[in-house]
């Protein structure tokens, strides 16, 4: 057998998938690689070459030997790993697997799947954007939570929620409130909202010291998650908003993150960004998670208050006798104030983490 066809054969076991159907999803003649493992031809035409690496997402190098190491991107579920990785292969293959039994359990709306990427679509669909048949709402959101689930495991996996919880928790957000029909709301509660107070619309948080209309609540009436570390954070449209310095400081939602202590709660909150100067660090529309402090180290990015009145989100840098306030994208020129200019600038805040849109 030549080391091609082994490369091929190779390739087929790593991606769970079969010669036939592979020949049949590359567009590769069955009886050509047939012709070739038996060993009646001697060699592939470019052609057919192109068409397995491509299916692979391997290089030509690698198929014909001149290369001995590469990465696979598994044609069915979009996996990509190292060849002779023992660790990346058990890693894809579990992926695989639990992929090919959603793509199963969720057959009517895999599509929709594939369509767009899972967050995209569970945002779009909680924004109005994307309108869903009656009967395909339940699975759908409830697919959803798994995905975004899945992906804030994957940003944080030390003490993170279980699932039930952290479904409970994205419920309670006034978004998808707002988007589900009452009933598919009430079941997805009745599974995954740990507490009474989810349904009614009210909060969980534990101080009970977030007063918003959206959670205008009786704490007494909700029953606890047994966890108790991720909290609801109340999120601002501006830095401005966010340190009340502007009138309108009103929480335009609230961000369920992993917090450990009661101090850390009260010092925390999150600032939606707008603009592009700390393009590609911080886009428009991200959301950054801000402790309050009234000091940062030099070069670090924090939250400024220049002339008590504009909240600005920069990087802060300290000379002598001077502050920089630095932009990310070189379009933006850093702002230098000097001497007596320094009490300008007042530090609110430093940026702990960004969350991206997603
Ligand atoms: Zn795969």
């Amino acid at each position: 057998m030549s080391d091609l066809y082994k490369k091929v054969l190779y390739l087929t076991e790593e991606c769970r998938i079969t010669v036939t159907e592979m020949c049949k999803q590359a567009g590769v003649t069955r009886s050509i690689i047939s012709e070739f493992g038996a060993g009646r031809t001697k060699r592939l035409s470019t052609g057919t070459l192109m068409k397995i690496c491509e299916f692979f997402g391997v290089t030509t190098d690698y198929l014909t030997g001149l290369k001995s190491n590469d990465t696979i991107r598994c044609p069915i579920c979009g996996f990509t790993f190292p060849t002779n990785d023992e660790q990346g292969s058990l890693a894809h293959s579990e992926y695989h697997i639990s992929f090919e039994r959603m793509k199963n359990e969720y057959k009517k709306i895999y599509p929709l799947y594939e369509a767009e990427d899972m967050s995209a679509e569970g945002i779009g669909f909680l924004e109005g954007k994307i309108s869903l048949p009656k009967d395909l709402v339940f699975d759908t959101v409830e697919q959803m939570l798994k995905g975004l689930f899945s992906q804030s495991v994957m940003a944080k996996s030390e003490g993170h929620p279980q699932f039930e919880e952290y479904a409970a928790m994205l419920l309670a957000q006034p978004r998808f409130k707002k988007a589900l029909p009452r009933a598919d709301y009430k079941k997805l509660c009745d599974i995954y909202g740990a507490t009474k107070g989810i349904e009614d619309g009210n909060l969980f948080d534990k101080t009970g010291q977030i007063q918003s209309p959206v959670f205008a609540t009786q704490p007494e009436n909700v029953t606890l998650l047994p966890n108790n570390k991720v909290r609801l954070i109340p999120l601002y449209e501006s830095a401005s908003a966010g340190f009340g310095v502007t009138a309108n400081s009103t929480i335009i939602d609230y961000m369920p993150l992993f917090i450990t202590s009661d101090f850390e709660a009260e010092s925390t909150m999150c600032i939606k960004v707008k603009g592009n100067s700390m393009y590609p660090k911080i886009e428009d529309g991200d959301i950054v998670q801000v402790v309050k402090t009234p000091t940062v180290d030099s070069g670090k990015i924090a939250v400024v208050l220049l002339d008590e009145d504009e909240g600005l989100i920069k990087r802060v840098v300290y000379g002598e006798d001077w502050i920089e306030l630095q932009s990310i994208n070189p379009e933006y020129a850093p702002r230098r104030f000097e001497g007596a200019e320094v009490q300008r600038i007042r530090v609110v805040g430093l940026v702990k983490k960004i969350i991206k849109e997603c």
